[in-house]
């Protein structure tokens, strides 16, 4: 394997064929706590669909139903604003968390460390060995049948574990329910959801057993960011030169304490060399600083050659916890955590939309002026809700016409007309107004603003 250079990536030869990582195996403490935090996560991707949070699963986007289940609220086509929070928030998040611990997410909680790392790895170990092994069955022929057996194996069961990730990827988009009766029945009649799910399977196979870290070297855009979003007082995973440097055997006393064994660069799943200075490949795993700090219980010498650190640290000055852009994206997140828990109080279990029907803007029937409405109202609660409809801002007189009440069954959505309408007698010509929809319990209350047309006073009262 040739050894890592800073100028070009290890995973890819000079005639631009894969040159294919086999990380050897590693234990140390950061390593037991990430297969802790991948067990946590992965149980917790498993879960979600299957936690009910107000007769509704912890996690479903229902997409057909325009419906968005999350934790125990639920959010329509109308609350899409909300998204905004999400969104924003999200990015600053991602902004303050590398800003002050560098590539966590990527080494320790993105899906694809996460799965390739605990799962497929770890099933890869168990089929076909330890690296050396791995790379002696690379070098195979197809035609041995102990390759045969172990790769085929192998081919299958990251196939299967593929389908079921894709499976339970699926189910946050149609429920369980709705899961099982599309795989109890014919793809035919689900073609929609059978052609997701394999594409899904697919990708997911390709990228577990083959494409592998070239995903975080090559396509994520988050890891193409990380040399604008850390800077040298972010926490790294890095390499103490000052300490390490120059480097020699374990029996010299006039040299630093790397004694160029290459552990660290045999673990790094990215192929990369840390001791070469931070590089962008850096998914910052901790594996190499397990492993070095094992060479270093074995020459019993003090742990934290490579550690996590800041570059300022790694270069013997202060880190600084305190910059400007800490500062600045902690308050905006602040600023956004405030706005959002608002407008979430404000958060109601129905939504209603009015708008004008099509075609004229009014009509004159008995010398009453009417004005015709779409109303669309969604009940976003797990109870049947009966509403009664009210005006609000309108001048006395107007009133809603051949309208009583309406019922929507939990999660119900309805589009009736309704008309309003406004005597001669007190009619003194157009206005604003608010439709009001309130539930008999009187808990709910949905608004929205109308303006209500009509022709001039004058007209309408020279008509007979
Ligand atoms: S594992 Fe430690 S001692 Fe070995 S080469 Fe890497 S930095 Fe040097
Ligand atoms: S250099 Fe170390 S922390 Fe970075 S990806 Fe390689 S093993 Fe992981």
């Amino acid at each position: 394997m040739p050894a890592p250079i800073r100028d070009s990536v290890t995973s890819i030869n000079k005639d631009g064929s894969r040159n294919f990582i086999h990380p050897a195996d590693v234990r140390g403490k950061f390593t037991t706590v990430r297969k802790f935090v991948a067990a946590l996560l992965i149980a917790i991707y498993i879960a979600l669909p299957w936690i009910k949070i107000g007769g509704n699963p912890a996690v479903f986007l229902d997409i057909a139903a325009r419906r968005f289940h999350l934790f125990g609220i639920t959010l329509s086509l109308t609350d899409i604003w909300y998204l905004f929070f999400a969104v924003t928030g999200l990015g600053i998040l991602i902004f303050f968390t590398t800003a002050l611990l560098g590539r966590i997410w990527c080494g320790w909680t993105c899906p694809q460390t996460v799965f390739l790392d605990f799962v497929f790895r770890r099933i890869e170990r168990w089929l076909e060995g330890d690296r050396a092994a791995r790379r002696r069955l690379d070098k195979t022929a197809w035609a041995d049948p102990n390759k045969i057996i172990r790769r085929g194996a192998k081919i299958i069961i990251f196939f299967i574990i593929s389908a079921l990730i894709a499976h339970i990827f699926l189910s946050y988009f149609v429920s369980l329910p709705a899961l099982y009766t599309m795989m109890s029945e014919s793809p035919l009649q689900h073609w929609g959801s059978f052609v997701f799910v394999s594409v899904a399977t697919l990708i997911f196979f390709f990228n577990f057993y083959w494409f592998r870290e070239q995903l975080c070297i090559i396509i994520c855009p988050y890891g193409r960011f990380q040399s604008v979003l850390i800077d040298d007082d972010s926490l790294v995973v890095g390499y103490d030169a000052k300490r390490g440097e120059p480097r020699g055997k374990p029996s010299q006393t006039d040299v630093g304490d790397c004694v160029d064994c290459h552990r660290c660069v045999q673990v790094c799943p990215t192929g990369i060399d840390i001791r070469q200075g931070l590089q962008i490949e850096c998914v910052s795993c901790s594996a190499c600083i397990d492993a070095c700090n094992e060479i270093m219980d074995k020459l019993k010498r003090p742990r934290g050659l490579i550690r996590y650190d800041s570059m300022h640290a790694l270069d013997g000055n202060k880190t600084r916890f305190f910059r400007p852009r800490i500062v600045i994206y902690g308050i905006l997140m602040l600023i956004g955590a405030v706005v959002a828990s608002i407008a979430l109080s404000h958060y109601s279990p129905a939504s209603l939309m009015v708008t004008r029907m099509p075609g004229d803007p009014y009509t004159i029937l008995s010398g009453t002026v009417q004005n015709r409405f779409k109303v669309r109202l969604i009940n976003k609660s797990n109870q049947n809700l009966t509403f009664s409809a009210e005006l609000e801002g309108a001048p006395a007189g107007a009133s809603i016409e051949g309208f009583s009440s309406l019922t929507l069954a939990p999660q119900e959505e309805q589009v009736i007309q309704m008309l309003v309408g406004q005597g001669k007698s007190t009619y003194t010509g157009s206005f604003p107004f608010k439709i009001v929809l309130k539930s008999s319990d009187g808990k709910v209350v949905v608004k929205d603003s109308a303006s209500f047309s009509g022709p001039s006073p004058e007209y309408l009262q020279s008509l007979p």
